[in-house]
């Protein structure tokens, strides 16, 4: 998977060593490529054979180059190849769910290592963090005894979190009720680096990191509420501040429209969540099966909530020009003829002429299982990655 697309950053060489710089070299050049002997090596990065003998000595001793499964070899001796050892370090990501614990380890390529998923429903009390925080360490210390490193626990939420000292307030948008994340609870049970990423945020990572040609885009997330996140330069903006402020759901989309659950009036979420589709009484599935067999009111239902998203969308993309990708419970529910139907009604709105070449790409979410979980631990896997200088000192 994204694994031969990702780099490691080799453009920042301030402060850097001729040292440091060689042995970035070399990792990147195995990280992204095949298994190589010391001479493909020495030729592709254009060293002397004694410096790529010194630099994977120092690499292997390191744990992050191992020695690869042996060439075959037309008579004489086969050749030893070497590797990019992917797995030196893992990173965690955990999902706090109202029904269970999910828990991943992602290697260094992005791949999933270990899973595991426990019956334990979210309580907001200290002894279900400080169980989560045992779960995790044991999670951690089987990691380690298969002789990997652990980079970090990340924490994929949803809802809205406000940071008050160590204390994490996390309100859920289901019931905007506030309930209180120690995360510090967490943290001092895993003994672990832990860090918060919002499942938006999250999940457009796990977009990013599978399709490396994102350069700007927006990550729209449409479940229970409307989250956006956003891709700049090919990079996942961050958010310092936890809060509303930077994504699409409480943006004004009709002024003294609608009651939103944050106490304004007409906001995208009071339009374009999901549970504005269904007729009361009616379920998410149900009002999609009825909408399938034909029902005028439904397509209708259908056809205002694609109008409000779609002019939800071409606001944001007034602000910047950027592809759109649709995701969250959304993307379960809609097929590739509603993306072109969401997209023909946002380029209406922007008067692009239908003859001109597409100003913008828009698709569906990959929706990939587990993907909130998995985005997590990619911004650890991310961030050890843009920073490969501290490893090579
Ligand atoms: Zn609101």
């Amino acid at each position: 998977m994204g694994g031969t697309t990702n780099t490691m950053k080799t453009d920042d060489n301030a402060g850097t060593t001729v040292k440091q710089r060689n042995r970035i070299a070399l990792l990147t050049m195995l990280y992204r490529g095949d298994p190589a002997t010391k001479q493909d090596i020495a030729r592709q990065i254009n060293l002397s054979l004694p410096t790529v003998t010194e630099n994977l000595n120092a690499l292997e001793e390191q744990g992050l180059v191992i020695r690869a499964e042996l060439q075959e070899s037309t008579g004489g001796r086969k050749p030893q190849t070497f590797t990019f050892n992917s797995q030196h370090f893992l990173a965690i990501g955990v999902a706090m769910r109202s029904t269970e614990l999910v828990v991943q380890a992602i290697d260094l390529h992005g791949n999933t290592i270990m899973r595991r998923r426990r019956q334990i429903p979210f309580h907001n009390e200290a002894s279900y963090y400080r169980r989560v925080g045992t779960l995790v360490e044991e999670f951690a210390a089987e990691v380690e005894k298969k002789g990997s490193h652990v980079l970090g626990v990340a924490i994929a939420i949803s809802g809205t979190v406000s940071v008050n000292g160590p204390e994490l307030s996390v309100a859920s948008d289901a019931e905007w009720a506030d309930r209180n994340l120690p995360l510090a609870t967490i943290a001092q049970v895993t003994q672990q680096r832990c860090i918060l990423v919002r499942h938006d945020e999250a999940e457009a990572m796990a977009e990013l990191w599978h399709d490396p040609t994102i350069d700007d885009a927006a990550y729209i997330s449409v479940g229970p509420s409307v989250n956006s996140a956003v891709i700049v330069d090919g990079t996942l903006h961050r958010r310092r501040q936890p809060s509303n402020a930077g994504t699409i759901g409480h943006m004004t989309l009709v002024r003294d429209g609608l009651m939103c659950s944050c106490g304004n009036r007409g906001c995208v979420n009071a339009y374009c969540s999901l549970p504005m589709l269904p007729e009361e009484g009616e379920s998410l599935p149900g009002f999609f099966s009825v909408l399938e067999q034909g029902e005028v009111n439904h397509r209708h239902r259908l056809n205002e909530w694609f109008d409000n998203l779609a002019q939800a969308i071409a606001n944001m993309r007034s602000v910047i020009p950027m592809d759109i990708i649709v995701g969250g419970q959304a993307a379960h529910y809609l097929d590739d003829d509603d993306i072109a139907t969401l997209y023909s009604r946002v380029n209406a709105i922007e008067h692009n002429d239908p003859s001109a070449p597409p100003a913008f790409r828009m698709r569906r979410s990959l929706n990939i299982d587990e993907q909130d979980v998995i985005g997590a631990a990619l911004v650890l896997v991310r961030e050890y990655l843009d920073h490969p200088y501290r490893i090579c000192q």
